[in-house]
């Protein structure tokens, strides 16, 4: 018997004219849409609407109308063809690490990827994994087997599903792009139900588009990346500047030679309180007996305020910010606000650029990372990923983290606001993972010149504009 009142009351259909989920007893009454059988699950309890109702910003809270935990890819293609149908949109969720909103639906369906998670075949040479496998998890299991990949980012508790969507910069990118440049193929569901398949070699444009695509044309359900010989070790040099122009000169000076293997930078706080030092960070990975030659690293630069040398085991140094993560798990500073900014600036305004935004803050207060380091414009190749029409590019972001109250986080977001513009004026992109509003006007003069293919692969692929709408393009 209680089975039999279970079935009555589990949802089986979608009544469109009302946007409302039906029990089988309602549905026998209403014209509604059968829900299609999935491997995976399809929830609509208050708590699993609410764990997708928020992301890492907490700014943005959207509410969906169900999450789904696909079983398969083929879960993935049959949800799109019903939204479809049934005229709901649709967000794959990675590890919702998106500052505002933007892989969140209001009303829609939230595909959660965390459940696509496998590891299909790792050879010598290539990987073949699902999109919300962690770069945490694919590092271990490539680094176990003495193979790493050529592209990481600071942190690994990310989505590869999600950075082939952003990009993804890290120190890797002065040598091999971002880490969407790194992917060799990929399967999708575009917005219109189709499966994809492509790879740097079979329906590139289509590839090329999937990639920085910011989630508006597919849901990559797997993708596929070259493999690299991982070294065992790394050493890292961390060089500190007290004069901005002698760290841009060294920066650029280290670009141009591709000395180090590891490239990044940030701006800190004087340890006095008053004024900022500039922290080259690089690092050289070796395997031994072969060591680093600190003096050919270091030889021509001309740091001033301290040197620190680190050594690291290579998958400590990729995973060097879990520990930090996990503090401020525990501290709950993770929950707060996080209006982030950032931005691609032309190396030629850097100095200026830079100049202004740290004279607007107070070093004292300043306690999240401000990121400042070089790559060139030619090593990203996706066509969507925009950056700045200079060949030296910086990558500047401020990572700060808001009082817990709408009035502080508003302030933020309209001084990230009024950053973007100045950027934007001499020449800057916003790398698309902002807490920062933005127009249809502001993404069509992002896009420049490839706005109309952007919006005919959309016409295309995703027809009713179905796809990641929290990214606000439409
Ligand atoms: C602590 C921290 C550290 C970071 N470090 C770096 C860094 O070093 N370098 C860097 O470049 N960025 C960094 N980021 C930013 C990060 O790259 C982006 O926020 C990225 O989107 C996060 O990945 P995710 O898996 O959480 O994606 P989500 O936030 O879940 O999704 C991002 C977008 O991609 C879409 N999407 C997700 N998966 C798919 C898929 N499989 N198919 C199609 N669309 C999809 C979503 O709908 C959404 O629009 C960092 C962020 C945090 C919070």
């Amino acid at each position: 018997m209680l089975r039999g009142i279970a079935a009555e009351t589990a949802i089986v259909a979608f009544e469109p004219s009302k946007k409302q989920w039906l029990t089988s007893e309602q549905a026998q009454f209403t014209p509604s849409v059968a829900i299609p059988n999935l491997n995976g699950r399809l929830l609509f309890d208050s708590p699993s609407l609410a764990a997708v109702a928020n992301d890492f910003g907490h700014i943005v809270r959207r509410t969906p109308l169900a999450v789904l935990q696909p079983g398969s890819a083929q879960d993935i293609a049959k949800i799109i063809l019903y939204a479809n149908r049934i005229g709901v949109t649709v967000a794959m969720r990675g590890q919702g690490h998106s500052p505002y909103g933007q892989a969140q639906v209001e009303a829609g369906i939230v595909i959660d990827s965390r459940f696509l998670n496998t590891i299909h075949s790792l050879s010598s040479t290539e990987v073949v994994v699902d999109a919300g496998v962690t770069l945490f998890a694919l590092l271990l299991a490539t680094w176990e087997r003495g193979m790493t990949l050529p592209v990481l980012t600071d942190y690994l508790g990310l989505s590869i599903g999600g950075l082939s969507q952003v990009g993804g910069i890290g120190g890797h990118t002065q040598h091999f792009g971002s880490f969407a440049d790194t992917i060799l193929g990929l399967e999708a569901i575009a917005g219109n139900g189709q499966q994809i398949v492509c790879s740097s070699t079979q329906k590139t444009e289509l590839f090329n588009s999937l990639l920085g695509g910011l989630g508006q044309f597919g849901i990559v359900t797997q993708v596929t990346f070259p493999l690299i010989p991982a070294p065992t070790n790394a050493r890292a040099y961390h060089l500190s500047y007290t004069c901005l122009d002698r760290y841009l000169v060294d920066q650029e000076r280290v670009l141009k030679d591709g000395r180090f293997s590891f490239l990044k930078g940030q701006v800190v706080p004087h340890p006095s309180g008053s004024g900022w030092t500039y922290l080259l960070e690089a690092a050289s990975y070796y395997t031994p007996p072969e060591t680093p030659s600190d003096e050919a690293l270091l030889n021509g630069l001309s740091f001033d305020g301290g040197l620190a040398l680190l050594e690291f085991n290579y998958f400590d140094w990729q995973n060097r910010l879990a520990s930090a993560v996990s503090e401020l798990q525990l501290k709950g500073v993770w929950e707060y606000p996080h209006p982030w900014l950032n931005l691609f600036l032309p190396g030629s305004q850097v100095k200026s650029y830079v100049s202004s935004v740290l004279q607007t803050l107070t070093a004292s207060k300043v306690k999240e990372p401000i990121l400042l380091y070089p790559f060139r414009r030619s090593k990203l190749t996706r066509p969507f990923i925009k950056t700045p029409q200079e060949e030296t590019i910086y990558l500047f972001s401020i990572l700060q983290t808001a009082k817990p109250s709408p009035e502080a986080v508003n302030a933020l977001i309209a001084k990230n606001r009024y950053w973007f513009e100045r950027a934007r004026d001499l020449g800057g992109k916003s790398y698309p993972v902002n807490a920062l509003p933005f127009s249809r006007e502001d993404w069509v003069s992002h896009f420049d010149d490839s706005w109309e293919t952007f919006a005919r692969l959309k016409a295309s692929l995703d027809p009713r504009q179905l796809l990641a709408p929290g990214q606000g393009i439409w």
